[in-house]
């Protein structure tokens, strides 16, 4: 694949998108536009699209279309976007923001959908024992804390938990994955530009399969 590159990474929370899609994105020298980490640091920063999105977000509840696509749709338009690509993580999560992204993206549109694919049983196991920076977002477990105290061996920041990895939270967006997210596999497959590969294993070896994979498209 040639510069701009337009990739979506798709997969259940915990499928390892967010770590996978930063280091594809830094691999590439592109922008890694994840919709929950702009979700994220707006509530921190208590602006209104925050304030809007922050209720939904603890309940592990979709964002409103019409909170998050313009949002989506300002970022896309900024030259780095445009000039050298993205990796799309989180977004879309419904056949309603795959046809509005599709629209954002005349004539073009998305180049390649890759679909991490992972178990529930281990989603269900990463996603409880996560731990996250509140300060830049990198990501830990319970299994591999930071080197000191529960402060961010990056930023210093405190590590938490996320309000959307208590049990209650992770079981409604696995259940709202798969009705609402899940229906996007066939979509992008009839489009040919999808490929799935697994999620499960060394992340550094998934990592190898998804770099060979946008070097083949
Ligand atoms: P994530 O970090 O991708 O798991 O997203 C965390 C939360 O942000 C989700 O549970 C939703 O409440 C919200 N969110 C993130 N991306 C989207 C999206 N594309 N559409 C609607 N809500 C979203």
């Amino acid at each position: 694949m040639n510069k701009p590159y337009r990739i979506v990474m798709l997969g259940k929370q915990g499928a390892g998108k967010g770590t996978q899609s930063s280091k594809l994105a830094a691999t590439l020298g592109i922008a890694h536009i994840s919709t929950g980490d702009m979700l994220r640091a707006a509530a921190r920063e208590g602006t209104e699209f925050g304030k809007l999105a922050q209720g939904y977000m603890d309940k592990g509840e979709l964002v409103p279309d019409s909170v998050i696509l313009g949002a989506v749709e300002e970022r896309l338009s900024r030259r780095d976007c445009a000039e050298d690509g993205f990796v799309l993580d989180g977004f879309p999560r419904n056949l309603a923001q795959a046809e509005a992204l599709d629209k954002m993206l005349e004539p073009e549109g998305i180049k390649l959908v890759i679909n991490l694919d992972v178990s529930t049983e281990v989603v269900m196991d990463r996603l409880s024992s996560r731990r996250v920076c509140t300060g830049c977002g990198r990501t830990y477990s319970v299994h591999h804390p930071p080197a000191s105290n529960w402060t961010c061996d990056d930023c210093g920041s405190e590590v938490v938990q996320r309000a959307d990895d208590t049990p209650e939270a992770i079981g409604r967006r696995l259940a709202i994955y798969e009705e609402a997210t899940a229906p996007l596999i066939a979509w992008y497959q009839a489009k040919g530009c999808f490929v799935t590969v697994s999620g499960e294993g060394d992340f550094d070896a998934i990592f190898e399969e998804i770099l060979a994979t946008v070097e083949r498209f």
